[in-house]
Formats: C-alpha cells, sequence, structure tokens
C-alpha cells in the first residue's frame, strides 16, 4: 500500500465502543488509528442518556455476566479519567426508582429484583407509600416498585470525549473519514480504504461502526445482523421542570417512560424503541408525545413542561440481543465490536479492554463466547471459517 498511512491498529467508528478499544490499546502501549467518519461521539455514543447501570430491563445473560467487571472499571474511570482527560463528564452516583402500573408489570418486577438480589445487588421493594416518599413530584398511582440506592451515571457525549481524548495523550490518532474497504492478502488482512481513495496499510483492524457494521456485510461475505433501533429523548426546561431538584431517576417500568435528572444538562425524558426505520435520525411528533406520555405517569404536569432539546439516534441491536465481539470468519486481522443495542455506554470499558487483549494478546480472560459474530451462521463460528485475529 504506497500511497498512504500506516498504523498497528485501525479501529473503524469513533462511538464510545471504537474510543474505549483504541484507550485499552494505548493502556498497553499500542498507538491505534481510529477513523470515523461523522464526528467522534457524534451518533448514538454522544446522545445516549449516559446510565451507566443495565437499569432499563432484562439484559441477555452472556452480556449480564460482564456487569460486574465494566462496573468496576467504571469505577475505576471515575477516579482518574476526568484528570487524565481534562474532562468533567458528569459522572455521579443518584437512587434509580422503578415502578409499576400493571399486575403483569408487578410480577416482572418482582422477577426482575430476585435475580439483581441474587446477583448481590441491593433492590429494596416499595410500597405505593414509600414509592410517593421516594418520588416526591410523584402524582400517578402505582402498585409498588423498587429503589437502588447508588446508581452511576454520567453525560454520555462528555464520556466519549472523555474517553477519547485520554486515547489521544496515551498515543492514539483519529482520522476523518469514511471506511469504505478492506484489502486483504490470502485470508489476511492488509489495510482499509477510505472513500476519498486514500489507504491505510495495518495488520489488525477493528469495526467498531455501530449499527453501520451491518453494511459491511456484502464487503465481509459475511452476514452481520446488526440494525438501527432509533431512540428519542428529550430535555425539559429548568423553569417549568416539575421534578426540578429530584435528585433520583425514576421509570415507569412497565408502561414506558424515565425521568432523569443530570449534573449536566437538565431534566432528561425518555425515551422510544423503533424497528424497522432504518437510519432515519429523526425526532418526531408521535415519539415526542409517546415520550411524554409515559413520563406523565410519573407526574401528570409534564404534559405542560417546555421541551428545550430534542435528539434521536440509532441503537445497534442484534436478533439475540448480545453484541458481535470477536474475530470475523474468513479474515485474519479483523475484529468486530458492535451491536450492543441499549448498553453500550454501561459495556464499553469491558468491550474495550477485551478486544484491546484480543488485538494484543490473542485472546482475552473475559468469557466472548455468546458474542461470536458467527454464530448466526449456520453450524456457528467453525463453520464460517476461521475465527483467529
Ligand atoms: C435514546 C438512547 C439512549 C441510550 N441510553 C443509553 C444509556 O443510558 N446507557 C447505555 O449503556 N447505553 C445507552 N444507549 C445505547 C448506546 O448509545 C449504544 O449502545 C452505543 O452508543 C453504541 O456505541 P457504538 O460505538 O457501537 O456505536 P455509535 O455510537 O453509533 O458509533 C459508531 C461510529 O461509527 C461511525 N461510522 C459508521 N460508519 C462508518 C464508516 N463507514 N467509516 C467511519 N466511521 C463510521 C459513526 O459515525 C459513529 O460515530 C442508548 C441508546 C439510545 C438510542
Amino acid at each position: 500500500m504506497p500511497n498512504g498511512r500506516s498504523a498497528d491498529v485501525v479501529v473503524v467508528g469513533g462511538g464510545i465502543i471504537g474510543c474505549f478499544i483504541a484507550y485499552y490499546l494505548t493502556r498497553r502501549g499500542v498507538k491505534p488509528l481510529v477513523i470515523e467518519a461523522s464526528g467522534i461521539g457524534s451518533q448514538a455514543s454522544g446522545r445516549a442518556a449516559g446510565i451507566i447501570t443495565p437499569s432499563w430491563g432484562p439484559v441477555p445473560a452472556g452480556l449480564m455476566k460482564l456487569h460486574p467487571a465494566t462496573f468496576r472499571m467504571h469505577v475505576d474511570l471515575a477516579a482518574r479519567l476526568p484528570e487524565e482527560s481534562g474532562v468533567d463528564y458528569g459522572y455521579e452516583l443518584i437512587p434509580h426508582v422503578k415502578l409499576v402500573f400493571t399486575e403483569d408489570g408487578a410480577a416482572n418486577l418482582r422477577k426482575w429484583q430476585a435475580e439483581r438480589l441474587a446477583e448481590g445487588s441491593s433492590v429494596t421493594w416499595l410500597t405505593p407509600e414509600e414509592a410517593r416518599k421516594a418520588v416526591p413530584y410523584l402524582t400517578g398511582e402505582p402498585l409498588g416498585g423498587v429503589v437502588s440506592e447508588i446508581e452511576p451515571q454520567c453525560d454520555a457525549f462528555e464520556l466519549v470525549r472523555a474517553v477519547a481524548r485520554a486515547a489521544r495523550r496515551g498515543g492514539a490518532q483519529f482520522m476523518a473519514g469514511r471506511f469504505a474497504g478492506l484489502s486483504r492478502d490470502g485470508d489476511r488482512a492488509t489495510g482499509v480504504t477510505v472513500q476519498d481513495g486514500s489507504q491505510v496499510s495495518a495488520g489488525l483492524i477493528v469495526l467498531a461502526m455501530g449499527p453501520w457494521t451491518g453494511e459491511t456485510s456484502r464487503l465481509l461475505e459475511f452476514p452481520v445482523p446488526v440494525a438501527p433501533q432509533r431512540g428519542q429523548l428529550f430535555t425539559l426546561s429548568e423553569g417549568s421542570d416539575p421534578t426540578a431538584g429530584a435528585k433520583v431517576g425514576v421509570w415507569a417500568w412497565d408502561v414506558g417512560g424515565f425521568i432523569l435528572p443530570k449534573r449536566i444538562g437538565g431534566t432528561i425524558i425518555g425515551t422510544t424503541r423503533e424497528d424497522g426505520v432504518g437510519f432515519d435520525r429523526s425526532v418526531t411528533v408521535r415519539g415526542r408525545q409517546n415520550v411524554i406520555a409515559g413520563a406523565a405517569r410519573l407526574n401528570e404536569t409534564i404534559t405542560e413542561a417546555s421541551i428545550v432539546g430534542e435528539r434521536a439516534c440509532l441503537r445497534p441491536v442484534t436478533p439475540d440481543g448480545n453484541p458481535l465481539v470477536g474475530p470475523v470468519p474468513g479474515w485474519r486481522g479483523v475484529v468486530m465490536a458492535s451491536g450492543h443495542g441499549g448498553n453500550g455506554i454501561h459495556f464499553g470499558p469491558v468491550t474495550g479492554t477485551a478486544v484491546a487483549d484480543l488485538l494484543i494478546d490473542g485472546r482475552t480472560g473475559y468469557d466472548l463466547a455468546p458474542f461470536a459474530p458467527g454464530r448466526f451462521v449456520s453450524g456457528g463460528a467453525k463453520a464460517a471459517g476461521k475465527t483467529r485475529v
């Protein structure tokens, strides 16, 4: 590849997953090149709610097993990343309350609570009276709920900025450009082509393009079932926010909707889960109505609050809810890291660490078997070709 630059590792995609991979590579002395098409953190990673816990609902078992590890990493990052990067990303611990309004919802939440207790988390059941005390602005009539006292959260965009900046300070390079193809010598990848025609030679390539990773199927000659799922979030104006001052994240768990106060950026309400909209990142009237209706189950005067911010972005979702993390069958030197659905901020650190291990050592101590990119091919990853890095 005579006409371009070169790097030991190229990471395609500067969302939270690509940035954490770059960050953990630099911590192990490897200086990758990150290629990003539309701006670091400009997609879901920079627009997410910033919850650092699998709080919303069921998370697939394979991913859930990595929860304690990624949780510890976030705690560790909170202690040093602001200094390493010079960015305050709004990390804080607040209580989370999940309320239920239907009998089915109550039964499901009891089950969810039992699972969390079995993992060793402290989650307490609330009677309707206790729920009213825990959520001072509550006007709805829940059947009950649960509270977990200390749940971490942050500003997602500032987190991506912090991780990217710390990676840069550690020697990572960032390049604006749209990945367009791979070059190979036999089954070994030798580099990437960028849409402007330039080339970067690299022996190791990571595809971390969020929902756009699904568009690499033809190029890889391998099915990549990652699809976009739209989510919309809205920010309340401080002056008209009936929940202002309450330092608690609250979910209408069975009817949809949450109200989340943030240290940076005010109170947000969310969210939609819209499949089949392709890569359309528009905020819609219906999305806004649904989100307000969900939040109004918690406080009916939310319908009168002014909305000062709105955003829509795309979760990278897979058929079984687990991400695709590991070597791409049929390609030596190509690793995929995508499909984290609604949990990429939370599982970013463990994904970054595991992928850095794979690239440097050829293996990792984290169990990536449930995430094998070849698992959707008939006969599994082996049938789809070689799975070595
Ligand atoms: C409304 C909403 C709220 C959410 N809230 C939370 C939350 O509270 N906690 C949580 O853990 N998760 C949350 N998520 C999920 C989280 O945002 C995603 O799981 C995560 O952002 C995925 O990160 P990613 O890096 O894989 O993808 P992305 O953020 O999509 O990043 C991929 C990057 O690749 C780039 N790219 C694509 N194609 C190319 C190309 N050809 N060349 C170069 N670059 C390319 C894109 O421009 C993009 O920057 C939320 C999601 C939504 C939609």
